[in-house]
């Protein structure tokens, strides 16, 4: 089992996974730091751990992944043991839009943090760790049938997954070639709490609890993965403490649905919660598909539940309670993302 008696570097810890992978590396490892690195994108939002201000192993440095300066300044301050990369840009159909920042954070600001690791860490490499969170997305699009698994070739076909990709292959390439410690997991679809609400799960609660018009892409055939995002942390930590050095790991939730049945479970949860008489499916509307759409993604993760023993501990239909229950009771987090108000913290 991996020890640390350091501190941990989360990058991205502001967003949606980081803010809750911060929060259990600080509850499970009381004597350890956790330096948050985030450069506050639109998708990094310091509300989501105003419940840690106050704790004195929690420490937030504002830096940007693509300037090297800033990375530096992090790693002369503390002596970390082990990063954990989440930052990224991480919305497809803003990759659609302007693929160049995804190249310039996705890739280049991995490569960065990867450099940085090896200079600061060179003279005693055994005891780091670099964790690097990616996507199933890289592996392409499945048809009705197949999984994928560590062994599926890489296949990406958005800018999004095009740039998580070339993180992926940097990372293992620093391994192979300059011996750093590197680990990669490949997560399928996550949804909880805290999800900025560009992401399918948060805007369609947003939408009915405001009886707006919900946009489905095509005919609502795609189907993802779906996993409650404490259950990817619990992945994480145990893929930390006891994941091989240059392995990847892929973690799934077994949980396959396509957009219209997630849309039509959340209609049925917030409809039964608020009483509602006319039902809310009156509200979707159908959109011209997006770009590119990937059909189906889908995970075998059996390497992980056989050689670490994890498997998804929340079932979806109470994940997609807690998380529904989360914003019916946090309107102010979603208020001050509408009004821009949660962008004016330091
Ligand atoms: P998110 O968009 O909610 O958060 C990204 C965070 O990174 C934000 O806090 C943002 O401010 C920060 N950031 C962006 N660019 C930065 C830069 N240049 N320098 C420093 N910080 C920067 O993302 P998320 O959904 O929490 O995803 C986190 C990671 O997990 C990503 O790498 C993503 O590819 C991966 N992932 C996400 C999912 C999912 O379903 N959300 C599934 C599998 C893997």
């Amino acid at each position: 089992m991996r020890k640390t008696n350091n501190s941990f570097l989360v990058t991205g810890g502001c967003g949606f996974i980081g803010s809750h992978l911060i929060r259990f590396l600080i509850k499970n490892y009381p004597s350890n730091k956790v330096i948050n690195f985030d450069s506050l994108t639109y998708a990094g939002n310091q509300n989501n751990l105003k419940d840690l201000i106050d704790n004195q192993n929690y420490i937030f440095h504002k830096g940007d992944l693509r300037n090297p300066k800033d990375l530096e300044c992090v790693f002369k301050k503390h002596d970390i043991d082990i990063v954990f990369n989440l930052a990224a840009e991480s919305h497809v159909d803003n990759s659609i839009v302007n693929p160049n920042i995804f190249a310039e954070t996705n890739v280049i600001g991995t490569l960065n943090l990867l450099n940085i690791c090896l200079r600061f860490w060179r003279k005693n490499l055994h005891k780091k760790l670099f964790y690097h969170i990616s996507t199933d997305e890289v592996f392409g699009s499945l048809g009705k049938d197949g999984l994928f698994d560590e062994n599926t070739k890489y296949d990406p076909r958005s800018p999004y997954s095009a740039s998580k990709a070339s993180s992926d292959h940097f990372v293992r390439a620093y391994n192979e070639t300059y011996n750093l410690p590197t680990i990669i997991s490949n997560c399928s679809n996550n949804y909880g709490p805290n999800q900025f609400p560009e992401k399918l799960i948060p805007l369609v609660i947003d939408r009915i609890i405001n009886k707006k018009d919900i946009p489905v892409y095509g005919d609502g055939t795609n189907v993802r993965d779906w996993l409650y995002v404490t259950d990817h942390v619990e992945a994480i930590n145990l893929i930390f403490l006891n994941g091989k050095i240059g392995e990847t790991y892929c973690i799934g939730g077994d949980n396959e649905k396509n957009n219209l049945e997630i849309v039509k479970n959340l209609i049925s949860i917030i409809d039964k919660k608020n009483n509602n008489k006319l039902s809310s499916e009156n509200l979707i509307k159908y959109v011209e598909d997006r770009k590119g759409h990937d059909f189906r993604y889908a995970i075998n993760f059996s390497k992980l539940k056989l050689e670490l023993g994890w498997k998804p501990s929340t079932s979806f239909e109470k994940g997609l309670n807690k998380t529904v229950n989360w914003y019916l009771d946090n309107q102010d987090w979603i208020n001050q993302i509408k009004s821009g108000k949660y962008r004016k913290q330091v």
